[in-house]
């Protein structure tokens, strides 16, 4: 079988470098921010081409942080996907401002700038685009709108960690940028990390500041806070990866370009790339008109498939109160209706990249 991700492998290819890490970090007893974390910080930062990044417990809290430095609060609208995964929506519900969602463009499954400027309103105070899959949202036309309404933008980077748009690192794109660091992740912690990227000076204080208590200089809490810290081990264990980042995205995009020369043209092509972007395909997926049968087959040749998304955040239980439903985001739902995540990961075998490859081909044959 092979799994939808193997991070075993990836694990056993750096062994040793990953021991010598962890052993540091007791032997340091470096446990909280510290050290690791710092270097890590100043790698990451450099590598999205921002003179500032923040590293925090998850991606979730990176984004609470994020959208709080950029002064949102109660009473504020932040507009964002209505296809995306729940903590986007979560991290808007925190800061007690108002999620208002739009409809994605069904060729890269990113919002739809168009549905953006439509949405803005007197209590717009941000645009937080997700760059789903791995593909950068359409982000000109999304920060000419934030600045004709003086809107921030903050980038959910969660699943795009080194995707360029028009050159330009996503990271360095808009006001700040947040990134996930859960072990699944195109650069996958060993635990619970996040980190919120920025070209903004004061933002990057006052998110260090709400991370760790709210606490200056002189050691007492200027703000009621938060504890987001990351942990020493993750900092060091990211250090060790982040160094394979770009030799893995690359390996993504090989085994994608493989798969689209296969489905290519027809309409199980699903994971279409803007010719501005590149991609680094967290996700690949296809679109199925009957999506259990193929999930069934592809099953029965060895491989397992994921579903991202199944329901479409506004359609979700806890978010029946923003007064959506069926049909409020045709694009989406019909996204969340046909897509299946096939394995695209970067500890992939030439063999078993060919495997789903002959599936595949068995998948269009059958129809
Ligand atoms: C993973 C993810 C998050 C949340 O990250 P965590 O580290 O799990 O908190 C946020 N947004 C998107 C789009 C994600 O995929």
């Amino acid at each position: 079988m092979i799994p939808w991700v193997n991070l075993a492998r990836q694990h056993a290819s750096l062994a040793d470098e990953l021991a010598a890490a962890t052993v540091a970090v007791i032997r340091d007893c470096d446990f909280i921010l510290g050290t690791h974390v710092a270097e890590f910080e100043r790698r990451f930062a450099q590598y999205c081409g921002a003179p500032y990044a923040v590293a925090v417990n998850s991606g979730t809290s990176a984004l609470h942080l994020a959208l709080l430095a950029a002064g949102v609060g109660p009473g504020d609208e932040v507009i964002t996907t209505a296809f995306t995964f729940m903590a986007t929506l979560a991290a808007i519900d925190y800061t007690g401002a108002h999620p208002v969602l739009v409809d994605i463009d069904p060729e890269s499954f990113t919002l739809d700038a168009d549905a953006v400027a439509a949405a803005v309103t007197a209590k717009t105070r941000a645009i937080l685009p997700v760059h789903l899959y791995g593909h950068p949202a359409d982000m000109d036309p999304i920060t000419d709108i934030a600045r004709e309404h003086q809107l921030a933008v903050i980038e959910d980077a969660a699943q795009a960690h080194g995707a360029l748009y028009k050159g330009r690192k996503v990271g360095s794109l808009g006001d700040a940028a947040c990134f996930s660091f859960y072990p699944s992740k195109n650069l996958g912690a060993c635990g619970e990390a996040g980190i919120v990227v920025t070209h903004n000076a004061e933002m990057a204080e006052q998110i260090g500041k709400l991370r760790n208590w709210g606490i200056n200089r002189t050691g007492d809490p200027d703000v009621k806070a938060f504890n987001y810290r990351m942990e020493g081990m993750q900092g060091a264990l990211l250090n060790v990866k982040l160094s394979h980042l770009d030799d893995w995205n690359l390996r993504r995009r090989e085994h994608a370009r493989y798969y689209d020369s296969i489905l290519g043209g027809s309409p199980w092509h699903a994971a279409k790339v803007a010719p501005h972007v590149q991609h680094v395909h967290h996700v690949y997926p296809i679109r199925c008109k009957r999506r259990e049968q193929a999930q069934q087959q592809l099953l029965d040749d060895g491989i397992e498939t994921r579903i991202h998304y199944r329901t479409p955040v506004h359609l979700l239980k806890p978010w029946s109160d923003l007064g959506y439903g069926l049909g409020s985001f045709p694009e989406a739902e019909r996204a969340a209706a046909e897509v299946l995540s096939i394995p695209v990961s970067p500890d992939l075998t030439a063999a078993e990249v060919e495997q789903i490859g002959n599936a595949l081909k068995k998948l269009m044959e059958k129809g």
